[in-house]
């Protein structure tokens, strides 16, 4: 991530979770960036915001209680196409509810407008869980998608651990040629 985010970026998290992402995503924007931060749970953006606070990093993150897909709402017009990097942790809150997991019907959508919203040479990074069966059926359509993705506008890569048996998380990285 330090090699597509600098110093005054607009960057978003698009699952916020616990915050760590998005405290991480705050200190490569730095003091003059912006981070835009989702969730469905007010649990979650209730933790992500004092991990922020206790870190002095919150003046720089907008919180948002939506789902990703939705992301275009927030953006200002000429913000679009200017995203550096958008990060998805995909699957649930660690010991919260697993109903509230992240799912395919958002989850391409909330994809397909990160691929709209990032500049040439941003980055969409995506953490995805597939030992849970959402997970799974997330892992497989987005490969699908990925794999449809135009090779003269985007480079993509994948990066998993085939001798590991239970399902670690895995890395699908989208660029902007
Ligand atoms: N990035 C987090 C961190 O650093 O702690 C971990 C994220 S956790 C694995 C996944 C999060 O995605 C959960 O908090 C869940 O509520 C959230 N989520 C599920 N569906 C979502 C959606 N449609 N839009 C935004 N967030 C969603």
């Amino acid at each position: 991530m330090e090699e597509y985010i600098s110093p005054g970026d607009l960057v978003i998290d698009a699952t916020a979770g616990n915050g760590n992402d998005t405290l991480a995503l705050a200190k490569l924007a730095g003091k003059g960036g912006k981070v835009l931060a989702f969730d469905i749970q007010q649990e979650a953006l209730k933790k992500t915001e004092s991990l922020l606070k206790e870190e002095g990093f919150f003046d720089v993150c907008r919180l948002i209680l939506d789902s990703h897909h939705n992301m275009g709402n927030y953006l200002a017009e000429e913000e679009k196409g200017g995203v550096s990097a958008i990060v998805f942790n995909l699957g649930y809150l660690p010991r919260a509810n697993k109903e509230l997991t992240t799912k395919v019907q958002t989850t391409l959508p909330a994809v397909e407008k990160s691929l709209e919203f990032i500049k040439p040479n941003g980055i969409v990074v995506l953490i995805v869980y597939s030992g849970h069966e959402e997970g799974m059926h997330e892992k497989e359509a987005l490969l699908s998608f990925a794999s449809q993705l135009s090779e003269k506008k985007y480079h993509t890569a994948y990066l998993s651990y085939p001798n590991q048996k239970k399902n670690p998380p895995e890395l699908l990285l989208i660029t902007k040629k």
